[in-house]
Parts: C-alpha cells; sequence; structure tokens
C-alpha cells in the first residue's frame, strides 16, 4: 500500500464551496482499488466537526498558532465508510460562524494565512513523525491552503523521506500575506526571495508550494501546458515554466455514486425536462432547448457574456435555468433578467439537489469559462446527456469533442466549445446548439456519445497511483 496524506481546505460530503471539494472526496475511495492508503487532512471547522461519526483522538498539540489543537480521527463518509479521515481541531482557528474563507459578511477572515499555515504545518508534522501508527510517504497538497507544508516539511528535516505532491486547482487562488507575516508563519527568512516562497514583495503559499514540492500536478492536461502563459500563469506562469519537467496534468473524474442520473434511457429524459419546466415556471411549449447554468457567479467563468449572448438562444425559442451565486452585480443582472424574461429562469444560493435536477432535466450545460482548470459541471453534464456547450479552455478542451464538422461527420461529437470567449462567439455556438438540438437524430447521437464518455475516476485514479509509486521510489535511498 502507498500511503499518502491529501492536505486541503474542503472534502465532500463534509464542506464544500467548489469543485476542490469534490475531487478531494473522491479520491480516496478511487485510488483504493490501486492500492494506495489516501487518508485526508481537513480543518476542523464548526460545520465539519458537527458532521464526525464518532471520532477519536489521534493527536494532540499544546500551542498551535496561537491555541491549544488536536486530529481527530473518524471514517470519511458515514461509519461503515473505511476511509480515514483526519480532522485539525483548533477552536481559535476554526470554530466560527461563516464560511471556510469567509466571515458571515463575506470578508476574507483576515488570519486565513495563519489558520491555513496551521493545516499546513500540521501535515508536515503528520509527515515528520507519522500519526499514531501511520507514516504516510506522501503529502498530497491541494492549492495554497496545503502550500507551506512542503516548507514545513523540509524545515523538520524530514524531506528527505518523504515526497510531496503540489496540486493546482485554481492559480488565481494564491494565498497572500503581508511579509510582516513571516514569523507568526515560522517561515524560514532564509527562503523569502525571488526562489522562495517571495511573490512582489508579500508571502505566498501557492508559490511556496510551487517551489518547494517534489512534483507538480493541475487537473487538465490542457491547464498545465496554459498555466506556463502569461495569458493564464497570473504571474507564477515563469516560476512554472522551471519546474516544466515536475509537472503534469490530470483530469479530475466525477463520483458516479454521487452523480448517477435518475434514467437509464434517453427517452426517460423528458419526463425530467417536463419536471424541472414546471418547478421553475418555464413554458413547456417553447421549441428551443432548455439551456442550465450551475456556477459560482464569477469573473472566471464567463456569466457576464452569456448575458449578453442570451439573445440568440432566447429569440429562437431556447430557454435558460441558471443557479448560482457569487457577485452581487451579476445575481441581480441574472435575477433581473428572469422577471423580465418569461424563459428565464434564475435561483441564487447553493443547492445541490436543485443542481442534479437541473442537470437531470436539461438539454445542454453552458459554461463559458475564461478559464477552467478542469470544470466538472461538464462531466456531470456529459453522463447526464446533457450536452455541454464550453469555452475552447482547459479543462473543457480536454473533455468534450466539439461537434465540429469533422466530429459530426466521425460521429463522435459530445458538445460544443467555441472560441474566443466573446459574446459573439457564444452567441454564434448558442445558433449551432438550436440548429443541433432541431436535428434530432444527430441530437441523440451526441446524448449517447455524451452518456458513454469515459468520465468516472478510473483512468485518472491510475495515473495518481503511478505518479505516487515513481515519488516513493525516488526517495528510496
Ligand atoms: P469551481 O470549482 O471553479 O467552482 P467546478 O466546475 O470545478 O468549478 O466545480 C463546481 C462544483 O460546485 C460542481 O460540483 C457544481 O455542481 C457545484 N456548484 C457550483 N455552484 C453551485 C450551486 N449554486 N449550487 C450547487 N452546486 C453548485
Amino acid at each position: 500500500m502507498t500511503r499518502v496524506l491529501s492536505v486541503a481546505s474542503e472534502c465532500v460530503p463534509l464542506i464544500k464551496t467548489g469543485g476542490l471539494a469534490d475531487v478531494v472526496g473522491a479520491l480516496p475511495g478511487a485510488l483504493a482499488v490501486h492500492g494506495v492508503d489516501m487518508r485526508v487532512l481537513l480543518p476542523g471547522y464548526r460545520q465539519v466537526i458537527d458532521k464526525l461519526a464518532a471520532p477519536t483522538v489521534a493527536a494532540e498539540y499544546g500551542d498551535l498558532f496561537g491555541g491549544p489543537a488536536r486530529v481527530l480521527k473518524a471514517p470519511l463518509g458515514d461509519a461503515k465508510s473505511k476511509q480515514v479521515l483526519y480532522v485539525l481541531e483548533a477552536p481559535h482557528l476554526f470554530d466560527r460562524d461563516g464560511g471556510p474563507y469567509m466571515d458571515p459578511k463575506g470578508n476574507d477572515w483576515r488570519d486565513n494565512p495563519e489558520r491555513f499555515a496551521a493545516l499546513s504545518s500540521v501535515a508536515a508534522m503528520i509527515g515528520a513523525d507519522g500519526i499514531e501508527d501511520w507514516h504516510p510517504q506522501i503529502l498530497h497538497c491541494h492549492d495554497w491552503q496545503a502550500g507551506f507544508a512542503p516548507l514545513y516539511l523540509r524545515e523538520l528535516g524530514a524531506a528527505g523521506r518523504v515526497s510531496t505532491l503540489m496540486t493546482i486547482h485554481n492559480i488565481a487562488f494564491q494565498g497572500m500575506a503581508s511579509a510582516s507575516r513571516i514569523g507568526t508563519l515560522g517561515l524560514p527568512r532564509t527562503g523569502f526571495h525571488q526562489r522562495g516562497y517571495e511573490f512582489w514583495d508579500s508571502v505566498s503559499a501557492l508559490k511556496a508550494g510551487l517551489v518547494y514540492s517534489d512534483k507538480l500536478s493541475t487537473v487538465s492536461p490542457t491547464y498545465a501546458s496554459e498555466l506556463m502563459t502569461k495569458e493564464f500563469g497570473m504571474g507564477l506562469d515563469g516560476v512554472l515554466r522551471e519546474r516544466q519537467e515536475d509537472m503534469v496534468g490530470i483530469l479530475n473524474g466525477i463520483d458516479e455514486a454521487l452523480w448517477t442520473p435518475p434514467y437509464k434511457t434517453i427517452a426517460e429524459k423528458a419526463k425530467h425536462k417536463a419536471a424541472l419546466r414546471k418547478e421553475l415556471d418555464l413554458p413547456d411549449d417553447w421549441p428551443g432547448p432548455l439551456c442550465v447554468v450551475i456556477s459560482r457567479l464569477t469573473e472566471q467563468k464567463g456569466l457576464d457574456i452569456l448575458m449578453q449572448a442570451l439573445p440568440a438562444l432566447l429569440d429562437r425559442g431556447g430557454q435558460l435555468a441558471l443557479l448560482g451565486s457569487g457577485n452581487p452585480g451579476l445575481e441581480e443582472a441574472f435575477q433581473r433578467k428572469a422577471q423580465k424574461h418569461p424563459g428565464v429562469a434564475v435561483r441564487i444560493g447553493y443547492d445541490e439537489d436543485l443542481a442534479q435536477r437541473l442537470m437531470a432535466g436539461g438539454d445542454a450545460i453552458l459554461v463559458p469559462s475564461r478559464f477552467e482548470p478542469c470544470g466538472l459541471t461538464q462531466l456531470y453534464g456529459l453522463r447526464y446527456g446533457t450536452l455541454p456547450l464550453v469555452a475552447l479552455t482547459g479543462g473543457l478542451a480536454d473533455t468534450v469533442i466539439n461537434a465540429s464538422p469533422a466530429g459530426l461527420a466521425a460521429g463522435c461529437a459530445t458538445g460544443l466549445q467555441f472560441h474566443p470567449v466573446s459574446a459573439q462567439a457564444l452567441a454564434q455556438a448558442m445558433m449551432r446548439l438550436i440548429t443541433l438540438y432541431q436535428d434530432k437524430e444527430t441530437w441523440t447521437r451526441m446524448m449517447t456519445n455524451a452518456m458513454a464518455s469515459p468520465v468516472s475516476w478510473t483512468h485518472s485514479a491510475a495515473k495518481y497511483a503511478a505518479l505516487y509509486q515513481d515519488m516513493v521510489k525516488a526517495k528510496q535511498p
């Protein structure tokens, strides 16, 4: 068994704000069949502690970043789950009202650098000393929240034995902190320079991870190469180019136990569309496709562009059902659109059950992201036969087969891609979508292809397992 500690700030089914949680929650199960004993280390947010089934105490610390802390051990999932979860219980850091990163007013917690440095530091201690009788061979660090772990591990003198993998789920979040916090973060001052964790005169937890870990990965091959460019690297492209040889892109899969369509055949899908239209008060006699969006409403996701391009869909009898939350301006703009236009339904908020019903009842899922490391909703769309219409970027480029003339002629298309990310290109793509939708034979073929697409973890889990094995070998004396 290869022993891996997966260090992350979110994990399904305990706490989720985005795709990171789905991935962290799915990996242990997907990797178990490959002989990997992956355990997750998660912060003990109040919402997480409340959900633990029969936790036991696995480690205790008298003072961790200003207060006492413990590591609790519990099954990941329900009491019957074989996967092990470690939770860092540190009330002074994590027992608060609000979200994982933000207070109830939507402001970042001011001590976020210390909160996640504490998580990273405990990960490094577990790496160096083990926990109870378990000694991980690899720390798999996800995003900036785990970014300091490889550096702390070095400081503990254990980086020669324990290997580290830093995975970028989204390079937009860089874990910046003022250099005045180097002391409270327990960082070695010798690392504060251009080739260390210094970034624009500040400290970056993500950059620390990128510089000090043994291997790097991200969540799709296309994003792996995009990250090395000025356009997508967000200032870290130079760092990544230097480490090109150590970087791989491994696609995310989806947890098929959680995301299984409530139908076996394409014909049955109509029933779910009718139910969804009824639920959302959308007219049931419009001839065009019912397009759905399930998304954070942020600049990244390109929904401002969708707003501009929407007439191309609505004027041709198409409909839009959007579920999301985020940017208040966008929330309001979509709500106003829904009030004015009978073909638009908008639900602001976070609702996993509604997300499932949208996926089951929609004809197409729209993902017009400006950048998208992997993207999960297009994968759910494929599995549900809800054809993805996506921007040609990152994981969206790697997972959807475009209904180009060539894709259609070869009979393998699973969705539509557009480029560049502009309102005009999206409007044209929506018109193509409508034309395809009217051609029942082609549409059915595409649905069949989509539902047969390989979106499970099978392939990617094998790739992680092989990578871990190489990493373990590289540390053997
Ligand atoms: P990101 O991680 O950038 O937000 P992904 O596509 O990788 O984007 O993952 C988003 C995940 O969050 C998906 O599982 C999606 O279904 C879910 N999601 C996003 N917004 C909502 C929402 N408002 N309600 C329910 N689920 C949502």
